[in-house]
């Protein structure tokens, strides 16, 4: 009974060296014997926070080859340390059972989805590029006046792009000779 009583919080705030009780006064011997997923991992890796363009650097840390937690980076210059609540939350999206591993092929009037390896799926992207690229070009428009552009094929880009990313995309549709080359942070 003794031990119980001294052992409280409260009375281990006004007899010991915590007498703010923020720290070891207040903590529990549960919470003793909790250890930090970060303290344990085996190794850490940096990265980039996927969700927006703002760009937070991440620590991912890892454990008998797994993702365990991820936390913001403190050298990072963008964030230095700190993840919005959805940047927090990343881990569920790095290895939800629900995350799309493989490429997806609906083909026109199936009704069910088919997977290709990543190699087909380019292949067929390119090609789809290459026609859409000469069934649309013009080198003249519709006064004789030199154009030289394709207005079959669009860029959209989505707000989880870089800036990097953004200008190999520019350069990429602009030499193709595309004109609407959108991002959703504009629209
Ligand atoms: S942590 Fe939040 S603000 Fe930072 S990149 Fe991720 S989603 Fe954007």
């Amino acid at each position: 009974m003794a031990k119980s009583f001294l052992s409280w919080p409260v009375v281990r705030q006004f007899t010991g060296a915590d007498r703010l009780g923020r720290g070891a006064a207040a903590r529990s011997a549960a919470t003793e014997e909790i250890e930090a997923r970060t303290e344990t991992a085996d190794r850490v890796a940096r990265s980039v926070c996927p969700y927006c363009a703002v760009g937070c650097g991440q620590k991912v840390f890892v454990k008998d080859e797994q993702v365990v937690q991820i936390e913001g980076d403190p050298d990072s210059p963008v964030s230095r340390g700190r993840l919005c609540p959805k940047g927090s939350a990343s881990k569920n999206l790095v290895t939800s059972s629900l995350r799309q591993t493989a490429v997806k092929y609906r083909a026109p009037y199936a009704t069910e989805w088919t997977e290709l390896d990543l190699d087909t799926a380019m292949d067929m992207i390119a090609d789809r590029v290459v026609k859409a690229r000469n069934d649309t070009w013009q080198d003249l428009d519709d006064q004789g006046r030199k154009v030289r552009r394709t207005l079959g094929i669009a860029s959209l880009g989505g707000a989880t792009l870089d800036n990097e990313e953004n200008y190999l995309i520019k350069k990429l549709f602009t030499a193709m000779g595309a004109l609407q080359i959108e991002n959703q942070a504009r629209i």
